[in-house]
């Protein structure tokens, strides 16, 4: 067994992962909203996230992952109030909540599966979930950690006498910060809703009886629903991004803990956020991209994963079209070595599967691990091994050329030959239309991808 170091964000500081069973290592994955199509900063996490069950799976570890699927509940503020994120979208679109839903979750799979990202043993969608959901407030209800209010059912947080800890909060600067109270009924500045009753009047489509009234789950409830139900606690690993430290992750310790009796999670971590030329990713600024916005200009989602393993989950990173196009372009070299070991009888092969494994357990290294591959021989092999803890899909997406392509390259040498430079030039452009150029070397012509 390989020994993996994290940065855990229980300890603030790097530490060697021990799972609790090396044969089901239980990890959760905080997911998306599905009320719009990912952007690039969104998608970074899973990435990162996607190195980190390669790499434990490499080190032998069976990994046990669910990622959910936020379908209901997630208001535009972390403060219970605004809308809900799927109303929101519902009603911009013409649609009903549910075909939202259906819409932006098809569409994040979507992504996950051109980004070849590791499939999650459990895909979890929150509305799945309601019945449980109540069943941990009537829980939290019990042990005295709720009270009700006109607008919801409220976690009591100053009974819950670590609520501060994981996020080093400090709560008195949070009361002098909040000038303007926007729920009277709130017993303390940092309590949340884990029930949201749906107002007389308001529409809110997706809704379940509860307490005698229409409402919803509070957002953060369903993660301590699912991973109870799907996982149970304590699980191992839990990951999101940086922004859920002080709100989402604090309040889903504050009710699993409460309502369960135990810790929620072993080890937390938390990526953080990416820039686009220096200013935050916001649609005031015009800079959302989406994959489909990338492959306009002619970047594949792979690219945009090689991008991102450039660089690491702790530490935040500004990405820019002129870095893409040189991860694209490190790709393109890496799959031209691997078309170059169909056409030579090459040698002097020193890459250490071992050597790269440690780069990525320490703390996920990735970029280490680049300038390795760039600076190594790899064999077939090696590259299956690489495309294993990438996931770059460098050996499928580089295939041998075909025997139709092979004929055109000998009748293009021919012709050059025969100084019959019309034929080689129409079988030069044949070739380009498959991608595909000769590049004359010492140890005479060889064919290479050009995209
Ligand atoms: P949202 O659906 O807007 O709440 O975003 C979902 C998650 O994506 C957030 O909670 C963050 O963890 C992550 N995220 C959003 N923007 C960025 C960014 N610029 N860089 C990295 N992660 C981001
Ligand atoms: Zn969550």
């Amino acid at each position: 067994m390989g020994k993996v170091k994290l940065y855990n964000q229980l300890s603030k500081s790097i530490e060697e992962f021990v799972p609790q069973d090396p044969q089901n290592v239980k990890i959760y994955t905080c997911g998306p909203t599905v009320y719009s199509y990912a952007h690039i900063g969104n998608l970074t996490s899973y990435i990162y996230w996607d190195l980190l069950i390669r790499t434990l799976t490499l080190n032998n570890y069976q990994v046990n992952r669910v990622l959910n699927l936020t379908d209901v509940g997630h208001l535009a503020s972390d403060a219970d109030d605004g809308e809900d994120k799927l109303e929101k979208g519902a009603k911009k679109e013409g649609k009903t909540v549910w075909e939202i839903a259906e819409k932006y979750s098809e569409a994040f799979l979507n992504d996950f599966r051109n980004l070849h990202l590791a499939e999650p043993q459990k895909i979890a969608k929150a509305t799945d979930y309601i019945k449980e959901d109540i069943a941990i407030v009537d829980q939290l209800t019990a042990k005295g950690y709720t009270y009700e209010t006109s607008d919801g059912v409220y976690y009591d947080t100053s009974k819950f006498t670590s609520y501060s800890d994981f996020a080093r909060l400090d709560l008195d600067q949070m009361r002098a910060g909040a000038r303007v109270k926007f729920n009277d009924e709130k017993k303390n500045i940092s309590d949340f809703a884990v029930w949201k009753f749906v107002k007389p009047g308001e529409d809110h489509a997706m809704q379940w009886e509860y307490l005698g009234r229409p409402g919803y789950p509070g957002w953060h409830l369903e993660c301590s629903t699912i991973i109870q139900a799907e996982l149970g606690i304590p699980i191992d690993i839990h990951t999101g991004g940086i922004d859920h430290i002080p709100v989402h992750h604090t309040n889903e310790i504050a009710q699993s803990e409460a309502a369960f009796d135990k810790k929620l999670s072993n080890y937390w971590l938390h990526c953080d956020f990416i820039t686009i030329d220096g200013e935050k990713i916001s649609k005031s600024l015009g800079n959302i991209y989406t994959l489909s916005d990338l492959a306009k200009k002619d970047f594949s989602p792979l690219d945009f994963k090689m991008w991102v393993l450039q660089g690491h989950y702790r530490g935040t990173r500004n990405f820019s079209f002129s870095d893409l196009a040189a991860a694209k372009t490190r790709r393109l070299n890496w799959r031209n070595r691997i078309a170059r070991l169909y056409q030579d009888d090459l040698t002097n092969f020193d890459f250490s599967h071992d050597k790269a494994l440690e780069f990525v357990n320490n703390n996920l290294n990735s970029s280490e691990l680049l300038a390795y591959i760039d600076n190594s021989a790899l064999t077939m092999d090696d590259w299956e091994f690489v495309d294993a803890l990438l996931g770059l899909d460098l050996i499928n997406s580089t295939p041998n050329i075909t025997d139709d392509l092979m004929e055109k390259i000998s009748l293009r040498e021919k012709a050059r030959q025969e100084k019959d430079y019309m034929t080689a030039d129409k079988m030069r452009d044949e070739l380009a239309s498959a991608n595909i150029t000769i590049l004359d070397t010492e140890k005479g012509a060889i064919w290479q991808y050009t995209k």
